[in-house]
């Protein structure tokens, strides 16, 4: 199933992000965790790529192979172009043909300090190209409510993001977001720049104070006030600043499906119990989008 044909049958299209163990963990680590997910029902499951890591110990293939066919979800793989050749993808794209994955999630990645960065790719774009010229896939894209980070600001961003979704992405999942009103106003420049193609709404349910620092460096989000309020006040216990965290993020989600959003991508962090919490919370909203 493409992911892209997920959006003609659902009003509101509802993913789980997950990463892979470690290379040096036993995959079997992560069978919990996808048996609890499976019983949620989403549309589908997208599993990171280690930025920088090898091809060859990279376990997003064998991650999104065990998502298909042991457990019958549909996985979007990630993939990196900024420190791969085209040999390197080239394997990969086998490998996925060759489990039978066809949906993929084109990016450059973050460029890594002190990595060679490669002489094939320069863009996702670059990527988006080559993978479509080497095989039957159907690809996704990143975006950013914000701006991505090395933008000189949204307006540039957007052209960009224009060009990435014209060399072939079919749908695009946003970075992570505290303030709804960043998405809506990205979602009507976006549309208003001729980028047509599902805008999935990327939600991060931020269960511990220590995970925002990470988070604020590595992407650069902004933290509206309610928010850092919020951190101020529970940051210190870890109980109440779960509690907290999912109330925010199932308001954020209440409110985006409320007002018609395409879709909702989970980054769960491979916490099954913190899907459970947010998809039990918002059923009531998830009865009745499916179209068929
Ligand atoms: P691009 O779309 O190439 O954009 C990168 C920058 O270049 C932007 O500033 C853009 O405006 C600019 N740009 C694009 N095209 C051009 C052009 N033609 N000329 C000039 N400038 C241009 N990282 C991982 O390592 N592994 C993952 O699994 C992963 N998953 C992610 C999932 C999602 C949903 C998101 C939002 C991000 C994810 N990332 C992941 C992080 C991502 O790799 C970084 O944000 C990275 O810095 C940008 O990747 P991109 O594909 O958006 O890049």
């Amino acid at each position: 199933m493409n992911i892209k044909d997920l959006f003609v049958k659902k009003k509101a299209v509802v993913s789980f992000e997950i990463f892979p163990p470690k290379a040096t963990s036993p995959i079997e680590k992560i069978y919990d965790t996808l048996e609890a997910l499976r019983g949620l029902m989403p549309d589908y499951i997208s599993i990171t790529y280690g930025a920088g890591g090898s091809v060859i110990s990279n376990r997003t293939v064998e991650l999104a192979s065990l998502v298909k066919n042991k457990y019958k979800i549909e996985p979007l793989a990630h993939l990196t172009a900024i420190h791969s050749s085209k040999e390197d993808i080239l394997h990969l794209l086998n490998e996925l043909k060759e489990k039978n994955i066809n949906n993929i999630l084109a990016l450059r990645g973050d460029i890594k300090e002190g990595h060679p960065v490669s002489k094939d790719f320069r863009y996702a774009s670059d990527l988006v190209k080559f993978i479509l010229q080497n095989g039957n896939f159907n690809i996704s894209g990143a975006c950013y409510p914000e701006g991505h980070f090395e933008s000189a600001n949204l307006d540039k961003d957007l052209d960009f993001l224009k060009k990435k979704v014209d060399s072939g992405v079919t749908h695009l999942n946003t970075q992570l977001f505290f303030d709804n009103q960043d998405f809506y106003c990205f979602l009507e420049k976006a549309r208003k720049k001729g980028i047509n193609v599902p805008i999935q709404a990327g939600i991060m349910p931020i269960v511990k104070k220590k995970q925002i620092e990470n988070i604020v460096f590595l992407s650069g989000v902004k933290l509206p006030s309610k928010f850092s309020k919020l951190i101020t006040k529970y940051g210190h216990d870890d109980e109440m600043m779960r509690a907290a965290g999912v109330e925010y993020a199932t308001e954020q989600i209440i409110d985006l499906l409320k007002n018609n959003v395409q879709g909702i991508h989970l980054y769960i962090m491979n916490n099954a119990q913190l899907a459970k919490d947010i998809i039990k919370n918002i059923s009531h909203l998830l009865e009745g989008i499916n179209r068929e």
